[in-house]
């Protein structure tokens, strides 16, 4: 049996929601990961420092005593978002970051932002006190193709953001084409991005493999396997710019099987030994902890995390587990479409 250790990851883009979902997926990511980025797309979202720090308290009551997790909170963006209310929430220290949502990008993003020029103000008191901006780098016109929503932002809308604020720390979350790989290696440093697991594991196709399979729908959604294979380039390269996100989105199994699916997938569970399955495949082992643990962190120049996490190939491939309770109902847990020999010991 193979063992690896690495320093323990960091997930930089994370779903809690609230309430029974909370309290069920919270340990699944703290398992395995020192720090988190918590999104703030609830229902209502968390729009000032207050909320995220009642949040903060949900949140720290659903860990384990054994688990010594840190959640890093964020603000939803929104074109109302008072100046002033922001910067006091990032320097006193209740938030770590703002988040802009395209409006109707993803699921609870009806606050979203309609017209970027409304919030440069806010960008520009952002770029000024050092606060860095996630972003969800989609468009949202009917006339836009779904499979082209990354590409289009990247033209209409990063591009610009950037121009106008180059010392702005911008993170494009959860990346999904070659465009955005390609785009993030020829701007500054100032800009990175996370990739998620799912997207280094699968192509659309699985969304349609013999059938519809919701449990596959995401957004942005799975693309072609030339931007797979983009992104899996990216992430076992070793460049700084490309970092963990697991984006673990968890839904209720009734609200994914349904006549309007919602999109997320939920892949704490087995997020480390996916991804170690992935470098390994690309004999890129070596860099799955600078993926994991070291790119996300000096991007945010947050220091390394000390503990370290054990990872073990076994001969066989690893039962994994199909769902999630959470009271009475079920969240179905990510599997990628080949057998996995990596666990976390
Ligand atoms: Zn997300």
């Amino acid at each position: 049996m193979k063992t690896i250790e690495i320093i323990k990851p960091d997930d930089w883009h994370v779903h809690f929601r609230d309430k029974e979902i909370l309290k069920a997926v919270v340990p699944e990511t703290t398992r395995h990961f020192k720090r988190a980025i918590v999104m703030p797309n609830l229902v209502p979202p968390i729009l000032n420092g207050y909320e995220a720090l009642e949040y903060k308290k949900r949140i720290k009551a659903a860990i384990p005593n054994s688990d010594t997790f840190i959640p890093l909170m964020t603000l939803y963006l929104t074109e109302e978002t008072n100046k002033n209310d922001l910067e006091k929430a990032y320097k006193e220290g209740f938030v770590f970051a703002a988040k802009l949502y395209p409006a109707g990008a993803t699921t609870n993003s009806d606050s979203g932002v309609k017209h970027i020029k409304n919030v440069m103000p806010l960008l520009e008191t952002m770029s000024k006190i050092g606060m860095p901006l996630l972003i969800h780098g989609e468009v949202t016109n009917k006339d836009v193709d779904i499979f082209d929503r990354e590409k289009v932002f990247i033209e209409t809308t990063l591009d610009f953001i950037c121009k106008q604020l180059p010392d702005l720390k911008i993170t494009l979350e959860h990346i999904t084409t070659t465009d955005a790989t390609v785009y993030i290696k020829s701007a500054n440093n100032n800009l990175a991005a996370t990739i998620t697991p799912h997207h280094l594991a699968m192509n659309r196709n699985a969304i349609f493999q013999g059938g519809i399979k919701p449990h596959y729908f995401c957004l942005p959604i799975l693309k072609r396997e030339a931007h797979r294979k983009s992104l899996l380039e990216a992430a076992t390269s070793g460049n700084p710019k490309f970092f963990l996100g697991t984006d673990t989105a968890p839904h209720l199994i009734d609200d994914k099987e349904s006549e309007c699916g919602c999109a997320g997938i939920f892949n704490s569970t087995y997020c480390i030994s996916v991804l170690a399955e992935l470098f390994d495949q690309k004999n890129s082992l070596s860099m799955l902890e600078a993926f994991t643990s070291i790119n996300g962190a000096k991007h945010y120049k947050i220091e390394l995390n000390k503990e370290k996490l054990k990872i073990s190939k076994r001969k066989s491939p690893v039962n994994l587990l199909e769902f999630l309770n959470s009271h009475n109902q079920r969240i179905k847990i990510f599997h990628p479409d080949f057998p996995v020999y990596w666990e976390v010991v």
